[in-house]
This record gives structure tokens, sequence and C-alpha cells, in this order.
């Protein structure tokens, strides 16, 4: 078909996570549509090595220098170039070779190997939805100068693009994000003082990684989705609404002017987005399970407790606040997540400590790169001493 004459040359950063993993399972199912050029990993060596061995990049960053030994080791009679650190990694995504950057890494460490992506004129899937929490101003001006594409690969966010396609310059009333509700929906405060890392780990839809999922549990995550569509979308806070919709079957909805509003549906299968993104503008076959309406014979809505899950209600000021406040929203929710990883906080303190977090950094109208470093770091500590010395 249409891509026999050239194949499209991926670099996956954050290949052994979630994401990356299923990015790779795309593109097993479409050999002739897309070439691996690069893949990327913390830690995770072994899983690193079999994607080596299996897709065959050109070159292999494992961020972790410590691990380099290891890798280059396993790989030596592979043809692959091993590089080790953040460096590389920043390095890497400006290859001549590649034609697209899928940012699947966790959290804020996304930030500049994105912003040296976009600034090369790479094209980009966004799965690392922080980038755009933290840097959304820059990120999309820099993607206009270079005339690059951030294609959206979070589900909702994809569901909007594509509810978007062929509606040329027609007014957006508003968009509607869905949200699954996570694993306390409908709780009380009482109930969530006391669940534990178990219970928030165990999402009812999605299969995701530790950090999202917990994300995911106190609407965090959904909060960084309504920025994320501020800034793919050019919408206000007062454009974007979230709605919880228990089966994930509905993955977002476009109001426009004159009311009709469209929704894009699907299984909750995270391949379905990836695939768009890394296809897009084309959709390709394949071969995973289809929706039966059997299996979902009603679909339910309601409207989101801010006042419980206060880390949604913490996003849209921090959106509109602007300036450097969403990145220390998303420093501040690192922290916290971490700390209730590692079980040294409640799931209620952790709003409580991005809360008091945004109140106390300095607020800067116009941050550059390194205004956001440097809040990044003062945010952090200041989160850490928060769950350190108990509130
Ligand atoms: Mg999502």
């Amino acid at each position: 078909m249409i891509f026999n004459h050239m194949k499209k040359r991926i670099a996956i950063l954050g290949s052994t996570g979630s994401i990356g993993t299923q990015s790779l399972e795309v593109i097993a199912q479409n050999p002739d549509a897309f070439e691996v050029e690069v893949l990327t990993a913390n830690n995770n060596v072994d899983l690193l090595i079999q994607q080596v061995k299996k897709f065959q990049p050109n070159v292999v960053v494992i961020a972790n220098k410590k691990k380099y030994g290891e890798v280059a080791e396993a790989l030596k009679d592979e043809p692959v170039k091993v590089y080790a650190g953040k460096e590389a990694l920043n390095q890497v995504v400006e290859m001549e070779t590649i034609d697209l950057v899928l940012t699947a890494m966790v959290g804020y460490s996304g930030l500049i190997p994105t912003i040296r992506a976009v600034e090369a004129g790479k094209n980009i899937a966004l799965a690392n939805k922080e980038t755009l929490v933290v840097a959304g101003e820059i990120i999309t001006r820099l993607a206009k100068e270079k005339q690059v594409d951030i294609l959206p690969v979070d589900s909702e966010h994809s569901a909007i693009f594509q509810c978007l396609m062929g509606e040329f310059t027609n007014p957006v009333e508003k968009v509607i994000i869905t949200c699954s509700g996570g694993p306390f929906r409908g709780k009380t405060e009482k109930e969530l003082e006391n669940v534990t890392v178990e219970n928030a780990l165990n999402h009812p839809n999605w299969d995701m990684g530790a950090k999202i999922t917990i994300d995911s549990a106190t609407l965090m995550n959904k909060g960084f989705e309504v920025i994320e569509a501020h800034w793919l979308f050019g919408l206000p806070a007062s454009k974007i609404d979230v709605v919880i919709h228990p089966q994930s079957v509905i993955h977002s909805i476009v109001q426009f002017e004159d009311g009709s509003m469209k929704a894009q549906m699907g299984l909750p299968d995270m391949r379905l987005p990836i695939q768009f993104a890394l296809g897009f503008p084309y959709r390709m076959k394949n071969d995973f399970p289809r929706y039966n309406f059997m299996d979902y014979p009603s679909l339910d809505f309601e409207m989101p407790n801010t006042k419980i899950f206060r880390n949604l209600a913490l996003s849209y000021e921090a959106l509109k606040a602007g300036g450097n406040i969403p990145c220390v929203l998303n420093a501040a929710n690192e922290v916290v997540v971490q700390a209730f990883l590692a079980k040294k906080i409640g799931f209620l303190q952790m709003p409580e400590i991005i809360e008091k977090t945004m109140e106390k950094v300095s607020f800067i109208a116009k941050p550059e790169v390194e205004d956001l470093i440097q809040t990044n770091s003062e945010a952090r500590k200041m989160a850490t001493s928060f769950t350190e010395n108990s509130l």
C-alpha cells in the first residue's frame, strides 16, 4: 500500500514501558509501514536487549550509564550502536534518519529530549503528557516555528484529534474529555483516607505503568489531560470539560457551535491511539479485538467530584494561573506519587502537598526552559520537605 516506497523510521523514547512495548506490537503488525530506528530505556536492560534483537534498530540508548557495559556486551554481535546517559538521549533524537519520535518516557524527564527533537524538526507522537503540562507554551511555539506535527497518543486527545478531522476551521464550542473515574470512583473522603498502594494500582480498564495508574486514581492524570488539551487544541480552560464514563468506550467528545457532538469510540486499548499517531494520516488494518455492543449494554456518565478528587481542581487552577505553575503542579505531583508508592504518605496527603507547593513556589509569568528547570527543582525540594515533615 501507500507506504511501500518508504517506511516511516521511528525513534521510541521509553521503549520498555507500557506505551513503548505496545508501540512495538503495533510496529510488529505493520512491518511494511514502519522501521525502528532508535530504542531508548532507563533501566530495563533485559527487555531492551530482547527488543533490539527483534526489531534491529540502528541505535540504542540506555539512560542509566551504570548499565552501559551490560547492554554493550549483550549486543556486541548485533549491528547496533549503543550509547548511554542523558546527553546521549538528547542527541539521538536529532539523527538525520528519524522521521518520527514517539515520546513514551515517564514524567519531567521527557522535557529536554522532546524539545531537542522538535528543534531538529522531527514530528512527535506525544505520549509523555507531562512535557506539555510543564512546557506547553514553549513546545507548541517551537513546533509551529519548525512546522512539526505533535500527534497525540493519549487516547482522549487522539479522540479529539480524530473528531476534528474534516472540520476545517469550524469553531469548537467545547471538548469533553472522558475519564474512567479510576479505582476509587464514588468513594467518600473517609474511605479514601486508608486506601493502599495496592488498591490504587488496581485500575479497572487500562493497563498502565505505576506512575500514570496512581495519577488515574487521584484524577491528576485527567487534570494533566485538561492542560494537554489546552495546548494541543488551543482551547481555554472554560471550553474543556471532564465527564466520568466508567466503561472507557467513548474516548472523548467534541461539541461544535451548532450543538452537534462528535465522539470517538473503541475498546480501551492503547494500541489504537498509538497506531493512529504512528500511521497518521492513514488508518491501517490490524487484528486487535473489536468492540462488541453486547459486552457494553449501557454506557454511563457522571460528573467528577472535585471536592474529593482535588487534583482535578488544582489542575484547572494551574492552567488558569499559567506561567510556571503547571510545572510546579507536575513536579510536586511526581514527588508525592513517589512518596505514596513508598508508603510514606497517605492518598489524601497527595493533593494537600501539591496545593501547598503551588502556593509557595515563586511565580514566573513567562518562563523559558532555564526557568522551568529551576522551578522543577525548587518545587521538588519543597514538596519533598512537606512529605518528610508530616502535615
Ligand atoms: Mg489518557
